[in-house]
């Protein structure tokens, strides 16, 4: 089933790539390059799900994850968080922001779908 799926990457390269992965799974994909828009466009485009790449310039993708965790109309949503550091530390700092999933850099095109995916399916169910 195809959802709307928010892209938030300012790496150029990286957002083709996952544009690619998860518009070829027929999702509908916005992509947002600048952490400054995140909270306008996921308002605006009002996706099933977020990924979130980590280190952005502007504003960290944490603090969106927190942002997002704390207003009303968005805090439902799925986050995907993207980080180039790996380790236990950096997926519970992540997590403790409030994502739903943890992808370490280089993302697989599959490991990416799988993950949005099941995400999707746990929170297909009917929503107040
Ligand atoms: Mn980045």
């Amino acid at each position: 089933m195809a959802h709307k799926i928010l892209v938030v990457e300012d790496d150029l390269l990286n957002r083709m790539f996952y544009h690619e992965a998860l518009s070829a799974r027929g999702h509908e994909v916005c992509l947002v390059d600048d952490g400054a828009r995140v909270m306008a466009e996921a308002s605006r485009f009002a996706p099933d799900l977020i990924t979130m790449d980590i280190q952005l310039p502007s504003i960290s993708g944490l603090r969106l994850i927190r942002l997002l965790r704390r207003d009303a109309q968005l805090s439902q949503i799925p986050i995907v968080a993207i980080t180039a550091f790996v380790g236990q530390e950096e997926e519970a700092r992540v997590r403790g922001a409030g994502a739903s999933a943890f992808l370490a850099k280089p993302v697989s095109m599959d490991q990416l779908v799988r993950t949005a995916e099941t995400l999707l399916a746990d929170s297909a169910g009917p929503r107040a």
